[in-house]
């Protein structure tokens, strides 16, 4: 088997059929796939992220769930007197780079034939599946914490999704989410490795984009770790492949309100810290409890990467700092810039690629706040 899911802490392996989230030891569950693409066919394919398909964990073409997403735009940007490249993974057609993840995932459910799948976010991740399923006539229902978004509940509910409000906080959303994961496919971001098998591509289409040059560094949000694990996994596919010499420093950002994994980073600590989890402007990142926590902390180490944090004033002043440049982003993006800017502070690298992770119109109320 060159396709198969492993249990990370026992290494038994199992089918890719195998539809429960954990392992039958109760484990979290990795995807082995030998990801090879031969960089010469690509230039005669179109402009999304399945020109990339001998990459992914699927085989059944004819399942695919896609809106031909991906293939973003990959601009510079003169921040702070220095030169950046940001991809513009607000483009989207649920409005936030989570699309790349649901495209692989439904499409691997799809093929399963499964019915219905549950799912537990905060917001942009219940966006894009519950989008995918819209698309694949698959039910999906959405666990949510009461104060999430009215307009990404909104945008949820026109895909037809159910949602289930769950009073508390996030994790209280996500353990009802669990209960329910017993009897149904659980479409997780954080707990299915077919979700990192999509996020992987924003690493290839940077490497493309620069003419399959690895950037020095990428700064990424760093909640549940989607990008950072995805970043790892396509890096590393690339490295093998030859198509790049080294691997970038993965550099991640956590809102100082909420940063269970820069704690532990700066401890010395293998697995994320007990943290209270303070309100922050960056909702899309302020995960307490990271499920893969430990897997983050294990890649920017590996990579010589960072973790940064950065302040409620430091989001708000990035976040207005984009729109006077005529980007419309949500806050969560904003603290992923405003970790940017301090990186390119202290350090002083050639080329440093971040993103603007999810559009503002999904947060149009938080922009009234601000009384501008
Ligand atoms: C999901 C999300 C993030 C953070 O990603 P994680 O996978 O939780 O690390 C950042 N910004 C936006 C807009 C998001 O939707």
């Amino acid at each position: 088997m060159s396709t198969y899911l492993f249990d990370t802490v026992t290494s038994e392996q199992y089918d890719v059929n195998h539809s429960d989230f954990l392992s039958p030891s109760g484990n979290l569950l990795d995807l082995h796939h030998d990801a090879i693409f031969d960089i010469n066919q690509l230039k005669n394919r179109p402009a999304n992220l399945w020109r990339y398909k001998e990459a992914f964990p699927i085989t059944n073409y004819n399942a695919i769930v896609s809106f031909d997403e991906g293939f973003t735009p990959l601009l510079t940007l003169d921040l702070g007197g220095k030169k950046v490249f940001i991809k513009q993974e607000q483009l989207f057609t649920s409005g936030s780079y989570k699309d790349r993840g649901a495209t692989i995932l439904m499409s691997h459910v799809n093929a399963l034939g499964i019915k219905k799948v549950i799912q537990d976010s905060s917001g942009n991740a219940g966006c894009a599946i519950a989008a995918y399923a819209a698309k694949a006539y698959i039910d999906c229902d959405i666990f949510l914490q009461a104060d999430t978004s009215p307009g990404k509940i909104a945008q949820m509910k026109m895909y037809g999704a159910n949602i289930i409000k769950v009073n508390g906080l996030r994790e209280d959303a996500a353990a009802a989410a669990l209960a329910a994961a017993a009897a149904n496919y659980y479409a997780s971001h954080c707990y299915n490795p077919y979700f990192f098998h999509g996020t992987k591509t924003f690493a290839y289409e940077i490497c493309e984009q620069l003419n399959w040059q690895a950037p020095d560094a990428v700064v990424l949000p760093a909640g549940n770790g989607t990008l950072i694990i995805g970043c790892y996994i396509g890096f590393q596919d690339l490295l093998r492949a030859g198509y790049i010499s080294r691997m970038p420093k993965l550099i991640a950002v956590q809102a100082a309100n909420c940063a269970p994994l820069a704690t532990a980073f700066t401890n010395g600590a293998t697995s994320p810290s007990a943290t209270i989890n303070t309100p922050t402007m960056a909702e899309g990142i302020a995960i307490a409890a990271p499920v893969r926590g430990a897997q983050m902390l294990h890649m920017v180490r590996e990579t010589k990467g960072i973790f940064i944090t950065v302040t409620e004033e430091e989001i708000k002043a990035a976040w207005i700092q984009c729109g006077k440049m005529g980007f419309y982003i949500e806050p969560t993006s904003a603290a992923t810039i405003a970790g940017l800017i301090k990186y390119n502070e202290a350090y002083s690298d050639n080329t440093v690629v971040s993103l603007f992770s999810g559009h503002g119109l999904k947060s149009t109320d938080k922009v009234m706040q601000l009384g501008m």
